[in-house]
């Protein structure tokens, strides 16, 4: 199998399941009891807070661990807006964020909240000014993701931040962390995931700066800070904090661009600003979905724009708002790698990936 497919989620490290083993065996303690078993599992447990926080360039008591991203962008977005109601009125994201983002926005609109989508240009990219120009003095939240999962492109978030100072600012990094630099320094509120990087799925974190507001979703117990109330997830908290600690992009870039001129097909989104594994591909005349059908058959997993969307027929939301035709966004696929791809994934890719185009070509003439 050539797995191009790292974008919707990774295998798991080696290493990542070493660490975690001892806490789904014999060190099963809860890190909230007071005997000699809940103290291993409270020091495993803030060792991966410490290892997290450092990778991250923060402090540990801003990190609080949740399972994954889509609960971190709840926790971020739900909980600064319930914790500013009444002192704010609006909140501001964009056209091409994570469906946890804009249906989380979504609901909060129903419920009486103003919420701004600023649109992207051509290239995937949100203007700076555009996102300055929509600030209210009611706005209590502005989210624009780092890196996007369908196409890769990379925010201009300093930029954003500066053009919005005194307004919080969550992004959602978890195509992000361990993939490109990542400066917290330019945000309030920062969304992971371990699956995205080589951990194990359902666990992720959400680093919270010092002194912002924010209401726990989930509550009845004092877990993580009072942030986040349940059971602490030892050994995913451990496999998480491997995971980060042995993320580097490798040699994601160069594979990229390399399996990018042996397609040869238009590629979606900023040349220059961009995440090193993700390349998002229209061919023109094939049906995205047939092409991704075919290509599993032959034994090589990739996707439409996102695992969420895929498997629904929807269009997707983010080349649409890029101003793609619809039939280019019927045609398009995604690639993704990771820093455990090898020259080899990208070799059989590229030997069998035209050939099957070229057949769906004639056969479909779908698009034409
Ligand atoms: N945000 C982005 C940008 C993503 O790519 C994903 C995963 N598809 C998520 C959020 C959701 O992550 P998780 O599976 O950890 O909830």
């Amino acid at each position: 199998m050539i797995y191009l497919d790292n974008a919707a989620t990774t295998r798991i490290r080696p290493e990542v399941r070493a660490a975690m083993e001892p806490f789904l065996d014999y060190e099963y303690g809860n890190a909230s009891s007071l005997h000699a078993a809940g103290r291993r599992a409270r020091r495993a447990l803030e060792d991966a807070r410490d290892t997290c926080a450092a990778a991250l360039g923060g402090d540990p008591k801003e990190i609080v661990f949740t399972s994954g991203a889509t609960e971190s962008n709840t926790l971020a977005i739900v909980g600064v807006a319930e914790a500013l109601r009444g002192r704010a009125d609006h909140l501001v994201t964009t056209a091409i964020e994570h469906p946890s983002v804009l249906e989380t926005f979504a609901r909060l609109e129903k419920q009486g909240w103003k919420v701004t989508r600023v649109p992207v240009d051509g290239a995937g990219l949100v203007d700076p000014a555009r996102v300055a120009a929509a600030i209210t003095p009611r706005t209590a939240l502005v989210s624009v993701m780092t890196v996007n999962n369908e196409v890769g492109t990379l925010q201009p978030l300093a930029a954003i931040r500066k053009a919005t100072p005194g307004v919080l600012f969550h992004t959602d990094a978890a195509q992000a962390v361990g993939k490109v630099p990542i400066s917290i320094r330019d945000a309030d509120l920062v969304t992971f995931s371990a699956h995205k990087m080589h951990g194990p799925k359902g666990v992720g974190g959400l680093w919270i700066r010092k002194g912002t507001a924010i209401a726990p979703q989930a509550v009845g117990g004092g877990q993580e800070f009072e942030r986040r109330a349940g059971t602490e997830n030892v050994a995913g908290a451990v496999g998480l904090a491997t995971a980060m600690k042995l993320a580097n992009p490798g040699r994601a870039e160069a594979l990229r661009q390399r399996l990018s001129r042996g397609l040869g097909a238009p590629v979606a989104g900023s040349v220059d600003r961009r995440a090193p594994h993700i390349l998002n591909v229209a061919f023109e005349g094939v049906d995205g979905e047939a092409l991704i059908l075919a290509l599993d058959a032959a034994g090589v997993c990739i996707s439409s724009g996102s695992a969420c969307a895929s498997g629904s027929t929807k269009p997707s939301h983010v080349l649409t708002a890029m101003g793609f035709p619809p039939d280019l966004v019927k045609s398009s696929v995604r690639f993704s790698l990771s820093m455990l791809t090898t020259d080899e994934d990208i070799d059989g890719a590229l030997a069998v990936v035209p050939g099957v185009v070229e057949r769906l070509r004639k056969i479909s003439p779908v698009t034409r």
